[in-house]
């Protein structure tokens, strides 16, 4: 067994009065869980303990160099009041495949898996049961060598923080608008655009942000190369709905494997659907369209779970997708997906965990 410690906090927050109103990604719990790394200890010293700042040297290399990565999972209340998690080990196990990438230690998925576990149970009272919320879970590693030099840290922190979210987009369940990108790019193939790298989001605020201006929700980003082939929406996954296939942009090294995107090729191919990961231009995008072949577009992560796309602009030209409405297949996957995820559907792959 492991010694995980947990230091109980004395002075509660008050809980958010009305959980169908939740903001996402502003109110964190009572309790953070923290680990540390140093060269002759290895990862040593798991805490539960209460919410607080870090204490930070100046120097301290995550802040000059960007050497970190993250995680983000969803944790929920089913009708029986238990704790469930979706896939909480394929998050922990990309966690090391990011790690690997920016040369940070390994962690033990089956220690990690423990310590939030056991966080969640003492932080049960904050996870939300009102339709659509969740308690997000983002666990992170930072290097901690308060050196300026480029290299790796010898020194890290691996943290869990929890925060209770309502729906990711203010406009709610309905179809996101985008913006194709044809200026700035994601990624790249040997990039880290295929990992969960903070710098890969950092680099991405200026084109979201001119998206934004522009009246859109998100931005479409195509290929680092040819600008030319489909690769993530945002921070999602993409798929296509056509009359007679489902198509998501094949892993091509430099887009992000999501667990949503592969949760949702398995229910689609359950389904009846013939889904096929391949390469995808927008030309062929805005050619099916004109043709009366492109049915629904949506997105998947785990923030947003199943994103409809109601709304495409690439070059000026704008085109509308199912009419701007969530299409059939979209809410289809989203209902069945939720429903897994939150106990109230059939789950013959177990990937819900019951955490008690
Ligand atoms: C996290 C993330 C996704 C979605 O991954 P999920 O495992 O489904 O949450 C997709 N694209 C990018 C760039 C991401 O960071």
């Amino acid at each position: 067994m492991s010694s995980i410690r947990v230091i109980k906090s004395t002075n509660l927050k008050a809980k958010f009065e009305d959980a169908s109103k939740l903001p996402f990604g502003s109110i964190f719990t009572d309790h953070m869980l923290t680990m540390k790394y140093n060269l002759q200890d290895k990862w040593h010293d798991m805490i539960i303990e209460p919410y607080k700042s870090f204490e930070l040297d100046p120097a301290s290399m995550v802040l000059h160099y960007g050497q970190a990565i993250f995680e983000g999972m969803k944790s929920y209340i089913d009708s029986d009041g238990k704790i469930r998690l979706f896939r909480p080990d394929e998050n922990f196990k990309r966690m090391n495949f990011s790690a690997s990438r920016m040369k940070i230690p390994q962690i033990d998925v089956n220690l990690a898996l423990e310590g939030l576990y056991k966080l969640l149970k003492i932080e049960k009272d904050w996870i939300p049961d009102a339709p659509g919320t969740s308690l997000y879970v983002r666990p992170t590693i930072i290097a901690t060598d308060p050196f300026l030099g480029v290299r790796a840290s010898e020194t890290y922190l691996f943290f869990i923080i929890l925060c209770p979210v309502g729906p990711y987009y203010a406009e709610g369940y309905n179809p996101i608008s985008i913006y194709v990108e044809d200026k700035y790019v994601r990624a790249i193939r040997g990039g880290t655009g295929d990992v969960k790298a903070a710098g890969n989001y950092a680099a991405s605020i200026l084109a979201g942000y001119n998206a934004k201006m522009k009246g859109f929700t998100q931005v479409l980003w195509l290929d680092g190369i040819e600008r030319k082939y489909c690769e993530e929406v945002g921070s999602m996954n993409i798929f296509f709905v056509f009359d007679n296939e489902i198509v998501t942009p094949a892993l091509s090294g430099s887009i992000l494997s999501g667990i949503t995107r592969k949760s949702i090729i398995q229910l689609a191919c359950d389904m009846g659907k013939n889904v096929v990961e391949r390469p995808i231009s927008i030309d062929e995008i805005y050619d099916r369209n004109a043709k009366g072949d492109l049915k629904e577009i949506f997105g998947t992560g785990t923030a947003t779970v199943v994103s409809p796309v109601g709304e495409m602009s690439w070059h000026g030209d704008v085109i509308e997708i199912n009419d701007k409405k969530t299409g059939e297949i979209t809410l289809a996957l989203y209902n069945k997906l939720t429903g897994i995820q939150t106990g109230s559907v059939k789950d013959k792959y177990g990937w819900s965990v019951v955490v008690g």
